[in-house]
């Protein structure tokens, strides 16, 4: 079962903040969640990037 790494992405300052694994057969497309920025210092939509 193949899973990949993921990063994700701030949307507003463009920091890496998190990593997270998943399956892109189950989980196709983009995924998006809202997590603290350290560099924003406040909660921000992060995207998932390559
Ligand atoms: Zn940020």
């Amino acid at each position: 079962m193949p899973r990949d790494i993921i990063t994700f992405q701030c949307t507003e300052c463009k920091e890496r903040n998190y990593t997270t694994t998943k399956n892109k057969k189950t989980s196709p497309g983009r995924m998006e969640m809202k997590k603290y920025c350290p560099r924003c210092r406040q909660h921000r939509a992060h995207r998932e990037t390559k």
